[in-house]
């Protein structure tokens, strides 16, 4: 993604990524430790924590798309072969 680093709000969402992206790979490391376990429970609730994670991921890659089209649209354009 192209954030532009003198924008506050690209500076907000980036982070939000970046933090979302930490916490889905510390609950996957979870879940591999859940898995080695055969704590088939706690697979579950961390699968399900996973999925949240996603969504929530995918939301904030959405949100920070739609501000780079409409605050950044230079940059935007810089970025459609990606
Ligand atoms: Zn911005």
């Amino acid at each position: 993604m192209n954030f532009a680093e003198s924008c506050a709000e690209c500076r907000r969402l980036a982070e939000a990524y970046e933090a979302v992206t930490m916490g889905w790979f510390r609950v996957q490391g979870q879940l591999r430790i859940a898995a080695y376990s055969n704590d088939e429970v706690a697979s579950d609730r961390i699968v399900e924590e996973l999925t949240g994670i996603g969504r929530r991921r995918e939301q904030l890659r959405l949100q920070a798309e739609n501000h780079i089209a409409t605050a950044h649209p230079r940059v935007a354009c810089a970025s459609s072969s990606l």
